[in-house]
C-alpha cells in the first residue's frame, strides 16, 4: 500500500511540538494512518479557539525522533489548523486529531481550551475530529490509557464518521484504561479565580490560580465518569445556539 491509499491524520496540539502527549498521539494515528503533524511552535495552552490576525504566522520543519515529521507554527492552536488544511497538507486529512493533552478538558474547561479548539476548527473546516486529554498535568504522566482510548476513538470515527458540526471530546485518567464511557459536559465553573499581590513598586498584580468547582448533581457527566475511574467521550458541537430557548422565544415580540 502507497501513501495514496493510506489515510491522512493531521496531529494537532495546544502543548506544542515538543510536549509528549503529540508524540504519543502521532504514535497511535501511525496505527492507521500517514501522520501529518502541524502544531503550536510552543506552549498555547488556554488560549481557546483564539486566532491570530495582527502578526503574520511561519512555519518550520521538524521532526520527532527522526520518525514523525512536521511544522511547527507560530500562532494558535486553531491558527495550525487552518494552516496546515489552506496552506501546508499537500491533500485532505482523514481525520484530524488534537492531544493528548497534559491536562483534563472536561466540563467547562472544553471553553478555555487549546485543544478541543484546534480539533473544533477541523470540524468547522468538514474533517471527523477528536480531542484527546490525559487529566495528568505532569509532562512525564502515563499516558498508557490515553492511548488505548484514543486507538478505540480513532478506529471507530475512520470506520463511522462523524456527523457534520460535531466534534468528539475524550478524557482519559493517567494509567490503564478501565473503559470509556459516553458522557455530557458537566456543568462546573472556576471559584476564587485570582491571588493578589503587591510588586516592589507597590502596585497590585493578580495570579489566575481558580478552584474548579462542579455544579452539576445529575449523573452522566464527563467528571462523573472521570471520578470513577473512566475515559469520558463527549460529542460537543460549536453551534452554540439554545434551541430550547429559542423555539420558546421566537414568538415573542420585542
Ligand atoms: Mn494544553
Amino acid at each position: 500500500m502507497n501513501n495514496r491509499d493510506k489515510p491522512l491524520i493531521l496531529v494537532s496540539n495546544d502543548d506544542g511540538i515538543f510536549s509528549p502527549g503529540i508524540k504519543a498521539l502521532a504514535e497511535v494515528s501511525d496505527e492507521f494512518a500517514e501522520v501529518a503533524i502541524i502544531a503550536p511552535d510552543r506552549q498555547q495552552s488556554a488560549v481557546g479557539h483564539a486566532i491570530t490576525i495582527n502578526t503574520p504566522l511561519r512555519s518550520r520543519s521538524f521532526t520527532i525522533d527522526g520518525k514523525y515529521s512536521g511544522q511547527a507554527v507560530s500562532g494558535t492552536p486553531a491558527d495550525s489548523v487552518k494552516l496546515a488544511h489552506n496552506q501546508l497538507l499537500k491533500r485532505r486529512p482523514d481525520l484530524v486529531v488534537s492531544g493528548i493533552n497534559h491536562g483534563s478538558n472536561a466540563g467547562i474547561n472544553i471553553l478555555y481550551s487549546g485543544t478541543v479548539s484546534a480539533a473544533t476548527e477541523g470540524t468547522i473546516l468538514g474533517y471527523p475530529s477528536i480531542a484527546v486529554s490525559c487529566t495528568d498535568f505532569s509532562e512525564d504522566a502515563d499516558l498508557t490509557g490515553a492511548k488505548d482510548a484514543a486507538r478505540r476513538v480513532i478506529r471507530y470515527v475512520l470506520n463511522h464518521g462523524l456527523p457534520r458540526g460535531v466534534t468528539l471530546n475524550l478524557n482519559v485518567p493517567a494509567g490503564p484504561l478501565k473503559g470509556i464511557r459516553w458522557a455530557r459536559q458537566a456543568d462546573s465553573r472556576y471559584v476564587e479565580e485570582f491571588e493578589g499581590r503587591v510588586d516592589p513598586n507597590n502596585r497590585s498584580y493578580y495570579w489566575l490560580t481558580g478552584k474548579f468547582q462542579l455544579l452539576d448533581r445529575d449523573e452522566g457527566n464527563d467528571i462523573n465518569a472521570l471520578e470513577s475511574g473512566f475515559a469520558s467521550l463527549t460529542p460537543i458541537q460549536y453551534d452554540l445556539t439554545s434551541y430550547p430557548l429559542l423555539r420558546e422565544l421566537e414568538n415573542v415580540e420585542l
